[in-house]
Order: structure tokens, then sequence, then C-alpha cells
């Protein structure tokens, strides 16, 4: 068993449920039909399509027509600031949005400043939260969205949706979440939340890669992002992924229906990941506290580098990261940190390490065991 890899690095993404993996099979062989084709084997795929979108919108709570297939997170956030900064380009040029965000977002955003649009990035406090008070003092009557993830991907912070929403909505501005890490890993009812547009990603759930959706609530309606055969109802044409799609939402709906029962387990094994870490000395816990994702403990230890202990643990067998995947081929620390407040130096000293219900707490247990040794080692080695 020693030898063993341990994967603790759940938020980049997630190992495949064997549900999901069943469920996509047929799709892959005797299922292959287009679905845009009349005949039976179009048809039943076709079918498989809706029964999968009936599937997703019951597991959000959200109506069958207001979920659309994407290729996963970065496409739907793509799409959907795209899509109302041009639809809504004549009642106003503003974007409020977070330092936070992922760079998908981010990166959008840029590129809609390049177009003309002003952008407002709220900045977090040291916890990585973000306040309803700062975005209200933010809007503007030029303001037409404003786009606010629901749990951060480096630190795990669960940002308050429902009222930062509320805010938006005050002063009838569209809000949009990228919820790619909060989908099936809390609970969330798009109507509760009052969210206007939400976007999603199966492989943090144990669905598969290259798959996710976005919620638009009706009537919004999408600029079309792809153009072509009209699947989509014409918002984004091309044969669809049928396997990816029927993969993703019997994962979700089993994550969703597994959730209350596997956040105890969850929350109980990041705990003691958080005080194991708490216990070697210069360890700074990164995050908010008491709103955190139950899969996620993250920190910093101070005068070392996250990339170079991210070695020294996967040559002990255990998989984890230094903030998020997207910086594995950079060596700035995480832009989330050091907007926390973090000075870079210290930032680069991250470590995040995060679980699914997959792990157990024979793995917790050995990764509290070599987490110390492989900090200690490097610290001696300086
Ligand atoms: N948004 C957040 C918060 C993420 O963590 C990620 C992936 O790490 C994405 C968006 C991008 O999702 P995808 O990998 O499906 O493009």
């Amino acid at each position: 068993m020693e030898n063993q890899i341990i994967y603790a690095d759940n938020s980049a993404t997630t190992p495949l449920s064997r549900t999901a993996l069943e469920a996509m099979l047929p799709y892959f062989s005797e299922k292959f039909g287009n679905p845009s084709a009349a005949y039976s084997y179009g048809r039943e795929a076709k079918k498989a399509i809706e029964d999968a979108r009936r599937s997703v919108a019951q597991s959000l709570g959200a109506l069958n027509n207001e979920i659309f297939f994407t290729s996963g997170g970065t496409e739907g956030d793509n799409w959907i600031i795209q899509s109302v900064g041009e639809q809504y380009a004549s009642r106003g040029r503003h974007i409020i949005s977070t330092k936070i965000e992922h760079s998908a977002v981010l990166k959008t955003l840029e590129r809609m400043e390049s177009r003309g649009f002003s952008v407002t990035l709220l900045e977090p406090d040291s916890q990585g939260m973000i306040y309803p008070q700062q975005l209200r003092d933010a809007l503007r009557e030029d303001t037409i969205l404003v786009s606010i993830m629901a749990a951060n991907n480096v630190v795990g912070t669960l940002l308050p949706i429902k009222e930062l929403c509320a805010a938006a909505h005050e002063r009838h501005v569209l809000f949009h979440t990228d919820a790619v890490q909060a989908v099936a890993h809390v609970p969330l009812r798009v109507k509760e939340w009052g969210v206007d547009f939400l976007t999603l990603s199966a492989h943090k759930f144990h669905g598969p890669k290259g798959i996710g959706a976005a919620y638009i609530r009706v009537p919004l309606t999408p600029l079309p992002l792809l153009s072509g055969g009209e699947q989509e109802k014409s918002r984004r044409s091309g044969t669809e992924n049928v396997a990816a799609i029927v993969g993703m939402a019997a994962a979700l709906e089993e994550g969703v229906q597994n959730l209350t029962h596997d956040t105890e387990k969850i929350i109980a094994m990041r705990n003691t990941l958080l005080e194991a870490m708490e216990k070697i000395p210069g360890t700074i816990i990164t995050g908010d506290r008491e709103n955190r994702l139950p899969t996620l403990a993250s920190c910093i230890f101070e005068g070392l580098e996250g990339q170079v202990l991210v070695v020294k643990l996967d040559e002990a067998g255990i998989c984890a990261s230094s903030g998020s995947a997207c910086f594995t081929a950079k060596i700035e620390p995480p832009h989330v940190l050091t907007a926390m407040g973090y000075p870079p130096k210290l930032a680069r000293g991250a470590l995040r390490l995060s679980l699914s219900a997959y792990n157990t707490p024979e793995e917790i247990d050995r990764i509290v065991e070599e987490l110390p040794k492989a900090v200690s080692k490097l610290r001696i080695n300086k």
C-alpha cells in the first residue's frame, strides 16, 4: 500500500466516476448516431441529450431550456461575458468582477477592455472574501454585468453569491457566477441564488473533461457562440458530444445525491489536513476558515517554494498543487494570494491539497505523516 499514489489535487480535476463511465460507454459504441439525424439511431442520441439536459436542470433547480451544453468552464465564462458585453453595449460598457477570478474570466475581461469596455475588479480581504457593500459601491449607471465566482479555486473561499447577486439586481444589473469549483461540492439551487448566468465544468465533479454547461435564465437569450447546424437552439452549433453530455449528467446527479453524506466525511478529512498544516512551524492557513469549500485545504509555508514542495510530495507519492494548474508552467505566485495581500515572495510558498469522496482517512494519515517531513527536508536543504 505504501507505494500507492494519493491523489489530492481534485480542484485541478477529478477521477471519472464509474457511474458516469458506464453511462457513457454505449455512446462510444452501439449508440453512435448523430443527434440531428431523423432515423432511430439519431433519435436515440437526441433523446440521450435531452434526458441529460433535464437531469442537469434538475440537479441545479433550473428549467430544461435554461441549460446549454458547452466544452467546459473556460468556454462558459468566455461566452457569457462576451455575449452580455455585446448585447448590452448600448446600455453601458462597465463590467464588475474580482481580482480572484480564474483566468478564464480575467483574460476575457482584458479582451473586453481592449474593445472599449471598462472593468472594475473588486479587491478581496485577507481571507479571499468579497462583500455585497463593496459591490454596491462599485456599481455605476453604465454597469451591465457583474461576474463573481462562487468558490475560489486556490484558497477555497465560498463567496456570498445570493447576497452579491441581490446587490447587483437592486440596480438592475445582470449577474454571472463561475461556479466551476462549487457545483456538486456545496448545495446550489440557481433560483435561490437568483443568478442570471452560471457556468460549470464536468471534470470538477467526477465527470469527463471537455464538457460543461451554462445556465442562462429564461427569458435571457445569449448571442450564438458558434454558427452552423443550429444545435443548442442555434446558440452553439456543432454535433454534440453525446457521450460526454450523458457522462456529465450522470456525474452531476450522483454528486448532488451524495452531497450531504459525502460532505461530512470530506470536511473531517480536510480539517485533519488543516490541523496538520498548522502544526508545521512557519505556516499560514490561507482562505476563509468558516466559508470554505469542504474539499480544499490551503496554506503558505514561509520561505518555501510551493512548486519545489509539490515535486517533493510527488516523490512521496502525493499529488498536490501550489495553487492552480494554470500556473504550473510559470514561476509567478498565484494571483489570488497576491490579491489577498500576501507579498509575492511569501505567496510563492503556497500549497493546495484538494480532496474528493474518493479519498480515504488512511490516505489523509499518510499525507499528515509525509507533509512535515517534506517541508523540513526542504528547509534543511536551503
Ligand atoms: N473557473 C474556475 C474557477 C476553475 O477552477 C476552472 C478550472 O480550473 C475553470 C474556470 C476552467 O474550467 P475548464 O477546465 O472546464 O475550462
